[in-house]
């Protein structure tokens, strides 16, 4: 069911109820898991998209209401023309804004905390069809659970962000080995505002990546030296990401012993070295165009050597042979209830692999490993964990269902994930 309004989500969330039906908000589909599968009402929420306030805050941030299901690649437009921008991003901007916020997405950079910290207040249609809006001071317990919140609350139909001024990011890309980089972690890490890089299995090559913001003001223009250093690193990038990484994947899918091989050439020409400036919005994400799994797990940003090694050694210790760097990103902590970065700046550690391949062995080596060192599963990528092993991760585990409970008592939001991950 298509809705066009907050009202014709009352109605529709209403009806459902009446008739004992569940109800589930679609956003772009775009999570790896069945987090968004539902055998009740699928709700399209498409067409609540755009801006439709705006407030400026005494601190030179301007909160932005937007419909819950503007498209991210919309949103940095939007902002843009207004002289704004969102704080930080992931990696990809094909999602909608309240899909990835209610899983949790996150970007990189250790001095800033995921997407969902950027939401100011919501408006909710809850369990009973009625639109409620929460902020820190309206409902503030409902604003804690839903501003990141597994669409186990309510349908999302607003969404209000904190926004700052528009910016660029300045992106310096290029080869390293993994075991310094694994050595200037820290360094690395805290010294660039976003960084992070891609670490080739059964290889020691790394592909590192670093954003400096810059402010709309200052020197935009990257002159001719770097538009030829971005020419040159762009053949590298649609090799790592997308273009003749698909015909690697179907080949390797075939004989997977030649992996090493084309991963040592991958980074070779994905490791060239690159610069470019461009606008927050365009930078922060790149094109995804080959299709793969998702398994990425949060640890304490300290542990990100330890488990880097742990995973190499078990590369080493099995036949097991993927053609899909591994990716690994940092981030600020913050107190949301069920953010994978509550109360602890922390290390994302990604691993993906080719579709028609089969990963099980390693996504749960990989799972043992990052739960061994206090893992927490990304929300919306594949994991195995329930919710009598996830609960004690999360000091506010309990809150989350009491005020499941008391928002949505008949589970009118429930689905066969949220019974695995919430019990
Ligand atoms: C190629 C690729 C790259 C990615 N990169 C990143 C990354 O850089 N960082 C990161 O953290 N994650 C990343 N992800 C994961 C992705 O951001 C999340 O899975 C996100 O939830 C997907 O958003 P979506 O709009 O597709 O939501 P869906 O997957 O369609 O839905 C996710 C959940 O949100 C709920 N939902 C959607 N709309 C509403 C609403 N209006 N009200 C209530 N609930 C709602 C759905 O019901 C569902 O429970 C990536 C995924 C892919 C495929």
């Amino acid at each position: 069911m298509v809705a066009r309004s907050t009202a014709d989500v009352e109605d529709a969330v209403r009806r459902a109820h009446e008739a004992g039906q569940r109800v589930k908000a679609l956003g772009s589909g775009h999570s790896f898991n069945t987090i968004a599968v539902t055998d009740g009402v699928a709700l399209n929420v498409r067409n609540l998209s755009g801006i439709e306030s705006l407030v400026p805050e005494p601190d030179g941030t301007v909160l932005v209401g937007l419909g819950a299901g503007t498209r991210l690649h919309e949103v940095g437009p939007a902002l843009w023309s207004l002289g704004l921008a969102m704080r930080n991003m992931g990696d990809i901007d094909a999602q909608t804004l309240s899909g990835a916020l209610s899983t949790g997405t996150h970007g990189t950079g250790s001095a800033f905390t995921g997407l969902t910290d950027q939401i100011a207040g919501m408006t909710i249609v809850t369990a009973d069809g009625t639109a409620v809006r929460c902020d820190p001071t309206t409902e503030p317990e409902l604003f804690a659970a839903a501003r990141l919140g597994l669409g186990a609350l309510g349908v999302v139909t607003t969404i209000v962000l904190r926004c700052v001024p528009a910016f660029l990011l300045e992106a310096v890309e290029g080869p390293g080995r993994l075991d310094p980089v694994l050595e200037n972690w820290e360094q690395d890490r805290t010294a660039n505002d976003h960084y992070e890089f891609y670490w080739f299995p059964h290889t020691d090559q790394v592909h590192t990546k670093r954003n400096r913001r810059l402010s709309v003001e200052g020197d935009a223009s990257p002159g001719w030296r770097a538009a030829a250093a971005r020419f040159a690193g762009r053949i590298g990038k649609e090799t790592l990401e997308n273009g003749v990484f698909e015909v690697i994947n179907r080949v390797v899918t075939r004989v997977p012993r030649m992996i090493p091989s084309v991963n040592r050439l991958s980074a070779s020409v994905a490791g060239s070295t690159s610069h470019s400036v461009g606008r927050s919005y365009r930078m922060f994400v790149t094109p995804r165009r080959v299709r793969f799994r998702e398994m990425e797990y949060a640890v304490p940003v300290e542990r990100i050597p330890d488990l880097l090694r742990e995973l190499s050694q078990w590369f080493g210790q099995t036949d097991y042979r993927t053609a899909f760097p591994v990716e690994v990103r940092c981030a600020a902590a913050d107190d949301i209830w069920l953010s994978t970065a509550f109360g602890r700046p922390t290390g994302y550690v990604a691993v993906h692999e080719y579709y028609r391949r089969e990963a099980d062995d390693y996504f749960r080596a990989f799972e043992a490993m990052a739960r061994a060192m206090g893992g927490r599963p990304h929300w919306g990528k594949v994991h195995h964990r329930t919710a009598e092993d996830l609960a004690p991760s999360y000091p506010h585990f309990e809150d989350f269902r009491r005020v499941r409970n008391r928002w949505d008592p008949d589970r009118v939001f429930d689905n066969s994930y949220l019974r695995r991950v919430l019990g």
